[in-house]
């Protein structure tokens, strides 16, 4: 295998820090997204250049210094590229959707900045159609400059779902409510010591006077029960803070309780082995944008260091990121659910807990009912929970926790155990994979920056 260079995959605030600092080293690399641009989940932008999805400043500085870095003939950027792991013999394993060949890349290294994905709290009747999470209707407004449609309704808990209700206000189409489990105007201490943290403050800040300037109504120390068809639309049953119940109608809910590192199936790292591969960003630990540009310079620096460059000094940025760890803690705080929701297995039987695949907590239920119970790895195999096209992204984490509740008595399973380590990471077809061999030329996606 020729080792000749780096590989990032996912060029978000992570992935583009990497990058520039491995080029100012003097390592080439190649930065890979699923995306046509970089920008990762927060710097998204429609794909139709006449509109635009409006940015803080801070933002927008952080982002024109991030592409500024990248802007060397020592980064390759390769759009519309999926990562599907690292096989056997150490190459990165690339899908080009366009084409739908997969190509295997020899590196030296391999950074791996793949983000967050959301936490969703499984209700009845989130499987309907119209209902998606907070950070896919999300997707759906930045990628193509529109607010979604119809009325909407936000649930769950969380700061993005107070960011997307003044995104949507801001494009036209308010939401219908935001239901939220914490209560976070009832912690103005809490939220003080975020002065120590202007920017995060200044963009929380900008959001919230937004979502209370705009009149709807934010239902907090509230949770969503239930979500029913109503003819063609449909129907939220919320608990609000009282304890009574109310029905809203909509055409879209979208559902979010927060995020976790997206690491699902990833190697592990790895720092003496070819290739070596390091984690950086919001897959390594969630902490925001501001985070994640520190942690991807270290892991830069780290690899460059690891390579032969000089050692560059990451004191400076540990010391930044232990602020923001403190800052995210306090976030954290402010948007603890006033009461505890109720446990999975409290959930009615129907509730589907894996929706790619349509599996219930009752059909959970029966599974484990045998004698000795099941493995996670069982509970996949014979329940097709975290087998579908997300690969156990959403449900894994979910069903391991319902495990634990339903069967206390067995060995406690956990979200590994039903997504396993291995590639490929996504659904891949068998034409596609057969396609791969070593390849060192670009593709048309590959844009000198
Ligand atoms: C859905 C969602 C919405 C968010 N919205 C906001 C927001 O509005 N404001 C805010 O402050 N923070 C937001 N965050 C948090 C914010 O994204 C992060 O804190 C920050 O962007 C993390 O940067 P990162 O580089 O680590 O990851 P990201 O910015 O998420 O970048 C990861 C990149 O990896 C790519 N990728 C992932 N897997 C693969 C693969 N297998 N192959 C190829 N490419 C891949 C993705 O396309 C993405 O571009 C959001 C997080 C999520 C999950």
């Amino acid at each position: 295998m020729a080792d000749t260079r780096v590989i990032i995959i996912g060029a978000g605030p992570a992935g583009l820090a990497a990058a520039a600092e491995l080029a100012r080293a003097g390592q080439d690399c190649v930065l890979i997204d699923q995306r046509a641009t970089p920008g990762g989940a927060i710097h998204r932008q429609p794909a139709h250049p006449s509109r635009t999805i409006p940015m803080s400043r801070v933002a927008r500085l952080r982002f024109e210094s991030l592409m500024k870095g990248i802007a060397t003939p020592r980064v390759q950027f390769r759009g519309l590229s999926h990562f599907l792991g690292v096989d056997g013999d150490g190459f990165a394993l690339i899908e080009d959707r366009t084409n739908g060949r997969v190509e295997k890349l020899a590196a030296k290294a391999i950074i791996l900045a793949t983000g967050a994905v959301e936490k969703i709290r499984p209700v009845q009747g989130w499987e309907l159609p119209g209902v998606s999470t907070a950070g896919g209707m999300q997707v759906m407004l930045k990628e193509t400059g529109i607010a979604p449609q119809g009325r909407i309704l936000l649930a769950g808990n969380g700061p993005l779902l107070v960011a997307l209700a003044a995104q949507l206000i801001r494009a036209g189409n308010p939401p219908l409510a935001l239901v939220e489990a914490a209560n976070p105007m009832t912690k103005p201490l809490t939220a003080l010591g975020l002065l120590r943290h202007p920017a995060l403050l200044g963009e929380a800040a900008g959001f919230t006077f937004d979502v209370l300037r705009s009149g709807l109504p934010w239902m907090r120390g509230a949770s969503l029960v239930r979500i029913e068809q109503a003819g063609s639309a449909l129907a939220a049953v919320i608990r609000q803070a009282d304890g009574q119940e109310t029905r809203i109608e909509v055409d879209r809910i979208a559902l979010h309780d927060g995020i976790r590192e997206n690491r699902i199936g990833l190697p592990q790292t790895n720092l003496q082995d070819a290739p070596i591969i390091v984690h950086a960003g919001d897959c390594r630990q969630t902490l925001g944008a501001p985070a994640a540009v520190c942690d991807g310079a270290r892991a830069g620096r780290q690899v460059a260091a690891l390579l032969g460059a000089k050692a560059c000094d990451v004191a400076k940025l540990e010391r930044q990121l232990a602020r923001q760890v403190a800052a995210q803690k306090r976030l954290a705080r402010i948007f603890s659910p006033v009461a505890a929701l109720p446990a999975l297995k409290d959930l009615p039987d129907e509730t589907v807990i894996c929706r790619c695949e349509g599996s219930t907590v009752g059909s959970l239920k029966a599974l484990l009912s045998v004698k000795d119970g099941l493995s996670g790895r069982e509970v996949k195999h014979n329940g097709r929970f975290a087998m579908g096209n997300c690969q156990g992204r959403f449900c894994a984490a979910n069903t391991a926790a319902l495990m634990a509740q339903l069967r206390p008595d067995m060995p406690e399973a956990s979200e590994a155990d039903l997504t396993g380590r291995r590639w490929p990471i996504r659904p891949v077809s068998i034409a596609a994979l057969l396609s791969a061999a070593p390849a060192e030329q670009t593709n048309d996606h590959e844009v000198r920056l």
